[in-house]
């Protein structure tokens, strides 16, 4: 499919972990009409289209992901079987149904419970503002002879990493799991520890915007799978009409929630 120079300008506008998806939308809806070219005009008309498409969803939930697993650079994690296993865990649930019965009409964009998944700490899928989301990480291990050269102390935008008197010692509370201190180790000493996600929750926009709190600080795939699962859980059973995570949270306080998901509180309830 071709693309017009001014098609192109307007589809680089679009945030780059979307753009994929977009463009794959909009060459969907040409081929849909016999077009081999794709025009401004097409770009436009696609963009009003889906914004009103929107209006009404048939999903009471979303799954995003970031552009790690296409190539980037950054990604210290590779989530497409993760994204999988809580695309279906979300249609076991059945939110949508769940949702239309509580919100008792239409469901709009607003209602759906949003997930996301960031393969770094740099967090382009906007895992702070989603009802559950993920972030990449991975910890730094000493594995071999430090030169104590202090490319990694230089590397890291976080300070946590700093020259000992024999090795490098790091601050896991300052580490954010980014991993670009084992890519400048000239001494292979450094290599990927655990590898797992930071994991967020109750992240909205709207009228009462708020920032996703920390669940967890790292879980390992099959633990998020798990913690979404007690997620979903708590939402279910204190959802009057369809709030969001966050507002749920909010009414039932943080330490009801986090005992409900991370202890055995559910189990008896
Ligand atoms: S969150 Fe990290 S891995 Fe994902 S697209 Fe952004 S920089 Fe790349
Ligand atoms: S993983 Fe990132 S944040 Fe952690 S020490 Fe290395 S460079 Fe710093
Ligand atoms: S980059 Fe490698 S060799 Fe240099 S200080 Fe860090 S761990 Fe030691």
């Amino acid at each position: 499919m071709r693309w017009e120079p001014e098609a192109e300008k307007l589809l680089n506008r679009v945030p780059f972990f979307v753009r994929g998806k977009v463009r794959k939308k909009i060459e969907g809806l040409a081929r849909e009409r016999g077009q081999e070219l794709v025009s401004k005009a097409l770009v436009l008309e696609a963009k009003s289209l889906f914004r009103d498409k929107s209006a009404e969803i048939k999903e009471g939930f979303s799954v995003e992901a970031c552009f790690g697993s296409s190539g980037c650079p950054n990604a210290v994690t590779e989530s497409s079987s993760l994204l999988d296993k809580l695309e279906a865990l979300l249609k076991e649930e059945d939110l949508t149904s769940f949702l239309r019965e509580k919100v008792g009409g239409p469901l709009k964009h607003h209602h759906q419970f949003r997930v996301a998944v960031s393969d770094c700490p740099n967090a382009c899928a906007q895992v702070h503002i989603k009802d559950f989301g993920l972030l990449g990480h991975v910890e730094p291990l000493l594995n071999g002879e430090c030169k104590l050269c202090g490319s990694c102390v230089q590397q890291c935008q976080e300070q946590a990493v700093e020259l000992g008197e024999r090795f490098v010692l790091f601050d896991p509370v300052r580490c954010l799991g980014c991993g670009a201190c084992l890519k400048v180790c000239p001494t292979g000493a450094l290599v990927p520890g655990r590898v797992g996600y930071r994991v967020l929750v109750g992240g909205k926009l709207g009228r009462h915007p708020q920032l996703a709190y920390e669940l967890v600080p790292w879980a390992s795939p099959e633990e998020v799978v798990r913690l979404l699962k007690r997620v979903i859980s708590f939402y279910k059973l204190y959802n009057q009409r369809g709030e969001r995570l966050g507002e749920i949270i909010s009414q039932q306080g943080w330490a009801k929630f986090k005992t409900y998901v991370l202890g055995d509180e559910g189990d008896n309830l």
